[in-house]
């Protein structure tokens, strides 16, 4: 999950160099993206490792449905750090409805998050397995007004995310892939119009949801996630065209678009949801261990918190995520 932000210098730009030195060392680690970035910090950060044996059944819970307009989609983009589809969110065109949200959301954009192999890649990882990419779609509040407006808000923005494996080629995903050759570079915009993303949706909607982050800075706490449970299939030299784009600008020494994971441990509140079920887990960083409480909440959609059930347990310091862009 990009931040807007993403790419924006301050006194020192944020990367990925782990203590070691190993990548841009010129750059601020993570674990120091808190000192320019207090949010980074926070007690709701993403991405996570899912734990779906954690998972509960909330049969309260809604199905989640999309309606967009493929007329909507504007522009695809090289910022830098990912490759990005803009759509027009002026008015109610590309909706998300359902599943957690407490009302209709606008689709903003989608990226994507890959790796250097196709053995990892995904933000999120789910029983300890990395999918070879992320797909995030990007979704905004309309109440509060603007999208900035949104950022601030607990429940501003909805990411639909979808993870990619490896198999067979995915036909859809190729119309997105072949315009990558035009945005080769940072900073290169190309018009991109007439797609539906929902086409990049699994057959299965079965979701797990929970509050967190952008997994950038400023790493904003304003998320409803819902990851979805059914990866789609694509095929590695599908996944390797993703990796034929640069970090660097068109006038710069080449540098190629590859994201170094990195491991963190996790501090979030975390709500992991299945379709149909929600489970409220918070983790406390206490020395190496986590104390994990897990509160099921029950909902009645649209009302809030109607009961809620605590259980407490403790963990092992195994919850950990990792930081791709
Ligand atoms: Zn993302």
């Amino acid at each position: 999950m990009s931040s807007p932000v993403t790419g924006k210098a301050t006194s020192k730009e944020w990367g990925y160099a782990d203590h070691n030195g190993n990548g841009d060392s010129q750059k601020l680690c993570p674990d120091h993206w808190h000192e320019l970035f207090p949010n980074a910090k926070g007690d709701n950060q993403s991405p996570i490792e899912l734990h779906t044996k954690d998972v509960r059944h909330d049969p309260s819970l809604l199905p989640w449905s999309a309606s967009y307009d493929p007329g909507s989609a504007k522009t695809i983009l090289n910022n830098g750090k990912t490759c990005r589809v803009v759509f027009d969110d002026t008015y109610d065109r590309s909706m998300l409805r359902g599943g957690p949200l407490p009302g209709p959301y606008r689709l903003r954009q989608f990226h994507l998050h890959w790796g250097s192999s196709d053995d990892h890649g995904s933000e999120h990882i789910v029983d300890g397995v990395k999918y070879a990419a992320e797909l995030h779609l990007v979704h905004w509040n309309p109440k509060y007004n603007t999208y900035g407006e949104a950022l601030k808000q607990p429940d501003g923005i909805a990411v639909v995310g979808v993870f990619l494996k490896i198999g067979r080629e995915k036909g859809d995903f190729q119309i997105f892939l072949d315009a990558l050759d035009k945005i080769k570079t940072k900073g290169k915009e190309a018009p991109f119009s007439h797609f539906d993303p929902s086409c990049l949706f699994p057959a299965c909607r079965d979701y797990w949801t929970y509050r967190g982050s952008f997994t950038t800075p400023p790493c904003e706490e304003c998320i409803v996630w819902l990851l979805l449970k059914e990866p789609i299939t694509v095929s590695s030299d599908q996944i390797a065209k993703l990796r034929s784009l640069f970090s660097s600008a068109e006038n710069e020494p080449p540098v190629p678009m590859e994201r170094k994971p990195i491991t963190f441990p996790n501090k979030n509140t975390i709500s992991s949801k299945k379709k149909h079920g929600r489970i409220k887990i918070r983790k406390k960083a206490i020395g190496h261990h986590f104390l994990v409480i897990l509160i099921s909440q029950i909902f009645s959609f649209p009302i809030f918190i109607l009961k809620i059930i605590n259980l407490e347990a403790m963990m092992s310091n195994s919850i950990y995520g990792s930081r791709y862009v």
